[in-house]
């Protein structure tokens, strides 16, 4: 279509001068388009092929105490690594579609408190009884959004904080005022993450320590997703960790996007 792209950038020079510029940015959008659109559609592709091969090996799994061990070994891997070829199609689907609209109008009131509860479980199974999973809530406002982006994120920063740090770690997600607004908390007492990395950790497929991350099961993707969600509902992430001393991802909502809680539900109930 013919529609075109520009971009518009304002500077202040003093009082009382100020430079415009313009720039056409059509053929760059389109080639973002055109590389969205790509990603997508071999995502999706290869979803179908991927249900079936791990429908035949499930059922091949039941027989695998029948087999030679080398073999019932070789069936384990090819179930594992089908298992991470599907979390890499999911996620990066999942990124694809976040990606189509830089802002969800999507202002459903979520309750916070009750989705933090249902990650920390989540977290809790995940962890095997490894680490400390608790919930600190000091703010009674609901957030407005999309539960179900928001529990991908928060999910995402709590399977992390999961399986980047030691058993007996402690992990707190917290929700609390912050600024004029509201932030979400994921904090861990693990290792933590060099500051170096700190800028580009949101960027598909960096990874700090490649070998340990693909030993671990993630796709590369989680701490994108986070990101594209929280630009969604107009919110953002700051990252805070040093070696030794733990990683702090803060997930930070301005005021528009909270709603001070109704209590209808517990009335009815009552
Ligand atoms: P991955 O699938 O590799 O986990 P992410 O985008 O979720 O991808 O995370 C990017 C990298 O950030 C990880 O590979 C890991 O090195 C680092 N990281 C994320 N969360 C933590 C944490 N809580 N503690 C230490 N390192 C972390």
């Amino acid at each position: 279509d013919e529609r075109r792209v520009l971009q518009f950038q304002i500077t202040l020079y003093g009082d009382d001068e100020r430079l415009l510029m313009a720039r056409d940015i059509t053929r760059l959008h389109r080639l973002e388009q055109m590389r969205r659109d790509f990603v997508a559609n071999v995502s999706h592709e290869l979803r179908t092929p991927l249900t079936v091969l791990s429908g035949y090996l499930e059922t091949y799994s039941d027989y695998a105490d029948q087999l030679p061990a080398r073999f019932a070994r070789g069936l384990a891997q090819m179930q594992e690594q089908t298992t991470r070829m599907q979390n890499l199609v999911n996620d990066l689907l999942l990124l694809s579609r976040l990606e189509i609209d830089q802002r969800t109008d999507d202002a459903t009131p979520v309750r916070v408190s009750e989705l933090l509860e249902a990650i920390r479980r989540d977290g809790e199974s995940l962890s095997g009884g490894r680490h400390i999973l608790s919930v600190e809530l000091d703010d009674d406002r609901q957030l407005l959004g999309s539960e179900q982006e928001l529990r991908s994120a928060v999910s995402n920063l709590v399977f992390n904080a999961v399986r980047y740090t030691a058993e007996g770690c402690h992990i707190v997600l917290r929700w609390r005022a912050y600024g004029a607004g509201a932030c979400l908390e994921v904090e861990d007492d693990g290792d933590g993450i060099d500051p170096v990395h700190i800028p580009r950790l949101t960027e598909r497929f960096y990874r700090v320590d490649k070998g340990r991350s693909t030993a671990t099961g993630g796709t590369g993707l989680g701490l994108a997703i986070v990101k594209h969600v929280l630009l969604r509902h107009d919110a953002s992430l700051e990252i805070d960790s040093h070696p030794g001393s733990g990683a702090l991802f803060r997930c930070v909502f301005p005021k528009t996007r909270l709603i001070a809680t109704n209590n209808d539900r517990s009335e009815v109930q009552r």
